[in-house]
């Protein structure tokens, strides 16, 4: 590593103490690594599945999300809540619902859990716009009370197309509705972070990590330390950290 790199491996330790309030054990990023897996390099083949992508999620937001009945969800929204970011992302991060802001905004992940969650995606060495961010749900429940069984069991077939399209390196799961949803369990996320489970997508495993949402590290600030442990595993994974730096 050259002066300049040893700086932004400083920087990107500092951007995560900082944004997460964490003091993280050492980390040094690869440069060599980010540039050979940043998905700001697409080869020919990845540019053509970017346009099938995109078409893929286009009619399923226009022709499905968007005019969603299937749950009384429908009637108390303001608009639905697809999800955005990069269709061709390596890494998707999956949240709860839509709250206040967001049925409001009809974005993903902009009200004040939005805040921390782009702070996070910062830290990690990466960017709202080269990731993708979505929900379980569509739709905003009232009060921004849990989602409902029925209400899940209405929406997952939404979320799945999702990642079946974008068909991500790494999926985060953030908070137990998330985490719960896509792995079929009852075990709280507690128990479920700290390690990789495994999603099926068209008979592919991907690797899942499940940590804390971000309104819950709002809350418990103290668990931040846990989450960006999380996260710096997603990280090597990815090759956003070398292995065996964190
Ligand atoms: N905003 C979202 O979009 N999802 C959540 O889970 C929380 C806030």
């Amino acid at each position: 590593m050259n002066a300049a790199e040893v700086r932004s491996c400083i920087r990107q330790q500092l951007v995560g103490d900082l944004m997460l309030g964490v003091r993280s054990a050492p980390l040094l990023l690869d440069p060599r690594k980010r540039a050979v897996a940043s998905p700001g390099v697409a080869a020919a083949p990845a540019a053509a599945a970017s346009a099938d992508t995109v078409e893929r999620l286009r009619v399923l937001d226009e022709r499905y999300v968007k005019g969603c009945t299937r749950c009384g969800l429908a009637k108390t929204r303001t608009q639905t809540v697809f999800g955005q970011g990069n269709p061709d992302a390596r890494l998707v991060f999956v949240g709860e619902a839509p709250g206040f802001e967001e049925d409001r905004q009809g974005l993903a992940f902009v009200g004040r859990s939005g805040e921390l969650l782009t702070r996070m995606i910062i830290a990690m060495g990466t960017s709202r716009d080269e990731v993708f961010i979505c929900n379980v749900l569509k739709c905003r429940p009232p009060s921004n009370r849990d989602p409902a069984a029925d209400e899940i069991l209405a929406c997952s077939p939404y979320l799945r197309e999702q990642l079946e399209a974008i068909s991500p390196e790494v999926i985060v799961a953030l908070g137990a509705p998330a985490a719960k949803t896509l792995l079929a369990t009852t075990t709280g996320i507690g128990r479920l972070r700290g390690r990789f489970h495994d999603y099926n997508i068209s008979g592919e495993s991907v690797p899942l990590m499940p940590t804390y949402h971000p309104a819950y590290l709002l809350r418990s600030p103290g668990e931040k330390g846990k989450a960006w442990a999380d996260l710096q595993m997603v990280m090597e994974l990815l090759g956003l950290v070398a292995p065996g730096k964190r």
